[in-house]
């Protein structure tokens, strides 16, 4: 064990400490530039020894940075403290050897959180297995309509890192927060925190849904005003009764139906708190309509209430969640309407990369023609076809594991047409739009909601989104 081990809470002074960050990357590279700055001896390293490994390492001994390549898995000799790269597995040498020497494993966010200041911007912090994105950029909408100054961080924006330690001062943040980081952040205390819905997902890396759930729920811990949970997802309200709050702080649900007492939800086409207002029992404040939301797809309608909810446990007025939810634009390939062809409309989630985003985007349209298959990464689609099955028009499949989505459907939808395309070069698809432009009648809708993520045949579902969007000017060129 090092000499001058860090186990506090709260600022940490790192000046002379021996800091092992584990993995290069968008997390490694600048938490060891800020941990090198505040006079923190560190060492970087890192599994792979590929061109780019090597240009991050060059960089960094350039500050007087050591790196070792080729070795994620042997803890420097003296290491006070690691700091690891979210996605790094639990399981991984590394962490067996940090935790047989007694030193402490911080990822990113734990990191961020340490190196705040004094006065620093309280945290309002969003997971959940689908929706953050598009809920933490709600958020920072409908925070910025209320004259606050405040960013969207996380995976997209500005990086949790800069937002702690860069110039700028912050009223609040919006953050984005996944399960792994959540794994790697013990101390983590936010303002108020939603978890947005639990379904399996990287349970490889977690090693259970117990323990997924578990990380997920780490970001009530601590909550000072308010646990915001899905009340159609029993799991959500469970981590909150499981988590070890602030006196005081409350749980609040948000619901698509009429709200209960200390709820958000709709009635009659308008988004209503009862849960911030004086006497909920009797009262309740109108916030925004259904339409404020774009798009106003049943999912959406929820990530605009959790949104709403955690801006309301900051104090934000019911003018400024309307005006927030008008004011946001929607990020590409999440259910984004491409075109009108012929009476169809075509739509790009892209981004439904599992079962359970997939599931969401096929509940907001009828008929559909739906575009679906890539990469599996184990899941099953019985559940997920069986539920769409009264809904679709007919199935295109592409990619590599469609076998497994076209026996779904022979199982719980035979009557529905499909188009299996054993192709994955570039026309493959323009084919796909094609096929489904042949199978969609006026009215329908075709939609590209993969269910599975795109690496067989594309970069990345950005990529495959801008191939259908591409596919589909053709269409109407
Ligand atoms: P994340 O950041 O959690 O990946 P995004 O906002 O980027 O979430 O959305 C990812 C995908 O999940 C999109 O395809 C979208 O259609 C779907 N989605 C968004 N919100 C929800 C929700 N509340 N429930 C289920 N699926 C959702």
């Amino acid at each position: 064990m090092g000499s001058g081990q860090v186990t506090s809470s709260g600022p940490t002074d790192f000046t002379g400490r021996r800091i092992t960050v584990a993995g290069l990357g968008v997390s490694g590279v600048p938490a060891a530039k800020v941990l090198h700055g505040l006079g923190a001896h560190v060492t970087v390293v890192n599994d792979g020894d590929d061109e780019r490994a090597r240009a991050q390492a060059a960089e960094l001994e350039a500050l007087g940075v050591t790196v070792r390549l080729g070795d994620g898995d042997t803890l420097p000799e003296g290491t006070d403290l690691v700091v690891t790269a979210p996605g790094w597995k639990p399981d991984k040498p590394l962490f067996a050897a940090a935790e047989r020497a007694g030193v402490p494993v911080w990822g990113d966010v734990e990191l961020a959180w340490r190196l705040r200041g004094p006065d620093a911007a309280p945290w309002l912090a969003v997971t959940g297995t689908n929706g953050k994105t598009t809920t933490v950029r709600m958020l920072a909408a409908i925070l910025e309509a209320a004259g606050l100054h405040t960013a969207a961080v996380g995976n997209i924006g500005v990086s949790l890192l800069d937002a702690v330690t860069g110039e700028e001062k912050y009223d609040v943040l919006a953050v984005e927060l996944s399960s792994y980081q959540l794994h790697w952040a013990p101390s983590l205390r936010a303002h108020s925190a939603a978890v947005l819905n639990l379904a399996p997902d990287h349970l490889d890396w977690h090693g259970s849904m117990a323990a997924y759930a578990a990380d997920k729920g780490r970001v009530y811990e601590g909550n000072r005003v308010a646990c915001v949970y899905n009340a159609a997802d029993r799991a959500t309200e469970d981590l909150v009764r499981e988590a070890d709050v602030e006196e005081g702080c409350r749980a609040v649900g948000f619901t698509l139906g009429t709200p209960a007492p200390s709820q958000l939800g709709v009635v009659e086409g308008i988004l209503v708190d009862r849960a911030f207002v004086e006497d909920r029992h009797r009262n309740a404040q109108e916030l925004a309509e259904v339409s404020d939301v774009r798009p106003p797809a049943p999912h959406n309608i929820a990530n605009a209430l959790a949104a709403a909810a955690l801006a309301r446990a900051f104090g934000v007025p019911a003018g400024a969640v309307r005006d927030g939810l008008r004011a946001f634009t929607p990020d590409a390939h999440r259910i984004a309407h491409v075109a009108d062809v012929d009476g169809v409309a075509y739509v790009d989630d892209s981004k439904a990369t599992n079962t359970h985003a997939a599931e969401a985007s096929l509940a907001s349209y009828d008929p559909i023609v739906w575009i679906a298959g890539g990469l599996a990464k184990g899941a099953t689609f019985d559940d997920l076809v069986a539920g769409a099955a009264g809904r679709l028009r007919g199935v295109v499949l592409i990619g590599r594991d469609r076998a497994l989505i076209r026996e779904a459907l022979a199982r719980h939808a035979p009557q529905v047409p499909v188009v299996d395309l054993d192709r994955a070069d570039t026309g493959a698809m323009l084919q796909a739009v094609q096929e489904a432009q042949r199978l969609a009648r006026p009215g329908d809708t075709v939609l590209l909601a993969p269910a599975c993520a795109s690496m067989d045949m594309f970069t990345n579902y950005i990529r495959r989104g801008e191939a259908f969007a591409q596919a589909v000017r053709e269409l109407g060129a």
